[in-house]
């Protein structure tokens, strides 16, 4: 298979370019370089199985071009990180929105199969527990940013699901919760790699709120193989998946879990949000995703659990590799 991945040089979008590339596709990887990087896809930037365009969503042509000359779509492209997005809102509602809208407008003429890669932002407040994928989201103020994001994710889905209806695009929406792993950068504010690297420095963990909100992380890897598998499920299409992970932490037992597996001496600290977020913050506190679906869809098990993520992250970091937003 052909395969296009926008955003292909972030931190997901690499990994799945890897893994399609390992199990013998060809990849051609759409990303303007903005968050991705090339050292993030240096294992593979020499493979005759590899190119790069370098191009914006919002550049049509080149879109166009880099989508007639494939036979599926990934697409991965978005600003992320809570921190980047309130320090950003107007270019990330532009990529996440204005991109999306004219990638599926492509893809749709062209009938490419595409899947967009949305977010468990989605449901906002939301707090049922598990989150299923129709149940009902919860935001705050348009003028707080952080719905902004979400609700500029949740009409991307809204698109797909449209031009799958409509249109019979071949489409799926896969709702990622926490994706961690190695390469994550800590610019956009991710919490995992922002606590290995304080920890591996030695400086204050800084655990923010009261440390009692919840997260659920996977592994990006995990991610990857799921996301293609329900891309080549022709039943998955026009469906909404969750994919995320099994185990809920508090992010202050997160902390005390990295210092430890890092063998690092930091004080944990707690910092309360107004001085760690800009203006338009909210908390979030707590999601845990439903694989239900997932499961009887591709028979979807996270395989990679916590342990493994963050002994990953360490390591990568004492590598010394730079690291990729
Ligand atoms: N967080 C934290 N310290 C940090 C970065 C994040 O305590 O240095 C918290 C953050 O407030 C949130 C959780 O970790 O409760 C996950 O944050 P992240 O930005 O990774 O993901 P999201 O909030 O989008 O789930």
């Amino acid at each position: 298979m052909k395969c296009l991945i926008t955003g292909g040089a972030g931190f997901i979008g690499s990994h799945l370019a890897q893994e399609l590339i390992a199990t013998g596709n060809f990849v051609t990887v759409f990303d303007n370089m903005s968050t991705g990087s090339r050292e993030n896809l240096r294992d593979i930037i020499d493979n005759p199985l590899f190119e790069l365009i370098e191009g914006d969503l919002l550049d049509t042509p080149m879109l166009e071009q880099a989508i007639a000359g494939c036979d599926e779509i990934y697409h991965l492209a978005a600003m992320v990180g809570v921190k980047l997005i309130l320090e950003r809102p107007l270019d990330a509602m532009r990529t996440n929105m204005e991109g999306t809208a004219a990638m599926l407008g492509i893809a749709a003429a062209r009938g490419r199969p595409v899947l967009i890669a949305s977010s468990s932002e989605v449901y906002g407040h939301a707090t049922r527990e598990p989150l299923a994928e129709d149940d009902p989201r919860q935001y705050g103020s348009t003028a707080t940013f952080r719905w902004a994001y979400a609700g500029a994710k949740a009409m991307g889905e809204s698109l797909a699901l449209a031009y799958h209806r409509r249109e019979r695009l071949p489409a799926v929406v896969a709702r990622l919760f926490n994706v961690a792993g190695p390469r994550q950068s800590a610019h956009g504010g991710m919490v995992i790699p922002s606590f290995v690297e304080q920890a591996l420095r030695g400086t204050p963990i800084t655990v923010y709120g009261t440390g009692r909100q919840t997260r659920c992380f996977s592994h990006v890897l995990d991610v990857a193989r799921a996301m293609i598998r329900l891309l080549r499920s022709p039943e998955a299409h026009g469906e909404i998946f969750n994919i995320g992970g099994h185990g809920t932490i508090t992010m202050a037992q997160l902390a005390v879990r990295v210092r430890k597996l890092a063998g690092s001496s930091s004080p944990i600290t707690f910092v309360p949000y107004r001085d760690a977020y800009p203006d338009g913050f909210e908390e979030i506190m707590g999601r845990v995703p439903d694989l239900r679906r997932i499961e009887r869809a591709i028979g979807y098990r996270p395989e990679l659990g916590l342990e493994t993520i963050i002994r990953q992250v360490i390591e990568h970091a004492r590598a010394g590799t730079p690291t990729m937003a």
